[in-house]
């Protein structure tokens, strides 16, 4: 039996999305499965270390993408205050893109990533990923489509996905499949390989909000975070008008 893809990649998030742009930067053909109808709107990571900008500046995309994320001359400070609207406390001094660089330039001694942090929101990251890959003529990305399971035989990997708004089910052929389906893995529990890790890390209420009171909302000037005593968390997602408010949830609730 032939192989229709010599890869499938389950899930389209940040993790499936790169391993599919890896993928075919190797001339590799991949159908990227991915459930969901389109990228997430879940406001989830809002920086991107270095590390993982090394894999993009390696693909060649690392600029591409870094010309949607929050000016390259904003600083990653973090402030502490007590109110929004009363003192700043102290405030955790981080370089902006352009001063990091010059970090890295003057410390060539090997400890350092060759690319410094990237302040961007999730939200914007996984179309922009999904945009790039989709160019290739390598790729094919299925949005709307969820892998159910698989088999294996000697010569690769049947998977059955399922169109969720018609429901109609199809089975596609492939070498190898990659589970980049998130810390609920449909691909991993089939495997029977259990979570590595806790999976219910902490309980917060979010709010995700649109604002142009940049002024009121950035009081003491441009930061990454807001910090509260009691664990509340103000995220510029933007610098501009997108902003995410974290307020830990008491126990028990
Ligand atoms: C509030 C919050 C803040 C965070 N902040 C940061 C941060 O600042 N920096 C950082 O590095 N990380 C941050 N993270 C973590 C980051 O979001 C995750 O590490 C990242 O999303 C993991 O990417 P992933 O592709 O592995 O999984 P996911 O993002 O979970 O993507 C998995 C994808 O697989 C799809 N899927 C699931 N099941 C199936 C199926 N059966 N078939 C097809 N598709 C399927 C899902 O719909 C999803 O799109 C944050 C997370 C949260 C919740």
């Amino acid at each position: 039996m032939g192989n229709d893809f010599p890869v499938i990649v389950a899930g389209g998030g940040p993790v499936g999305l790169t391993t599919a742009l890896d993928l075919v930067s190797r001339g590799i053909r991949v159908l990227v499965l991915e459930r969901n109808p389109t990228t997430t709107r879940h406001p989830k990571m809002d920086v991107t270390n270095g590390r993982s900008m090394e894999h993009f500046r390696r693909l060649g995309v690392a600029e591409r993408i870094r010309d949607k994320a929050v000016p390259r001359e904003h600083c990653m400070d973090v402030s502490w205050v007590t109110r929004l609207s009363e003192w700043e406390l102290a405030r955790f001094k981080y370089p902006n893109v352009h001063e990091w660089r010059e970090h890295i330039r003057q410390h060539n001694d090997g400890s350092q990533p060759l690319e410094p942090n990237m302040r961007l929101s999730q939200v914007v990251l996984e179309p922009e990923l999904r945009d790039i890959l989709e160019a290739s003529p390598l790729a094919e990305v299925r949005f709307g489509w969820a892998f159910e399971d698989f088999t294996q035989d000697e010569d690769g990997v049947t998977v059955a996905a399922l169109e969720v708004a018609t429901g109609r089910r199809q089975e596609i052929r492939c070498a190898l499949l990659a589970g980049c389906d998130g810390g609920a893995s449909a691909v991993r529990q089939k495997l029977g390989f259990e979570l590595n890790g806790a999976f219910n890390v902490a309980r917060v209420f979010m709010t995700h909000f649109h604002s142009p009171a940049k002024e009121f909302l950035q009081t003491f000037g441009v930061v990454w975070h807001y910090q509260t005593p009691d664990g509340a968390t103000l995220i510029a997602q933007d610098d501009k008008e997108i902003w995410t408010l974290h307020v830990m949830l008491p126990p028990g609730t």
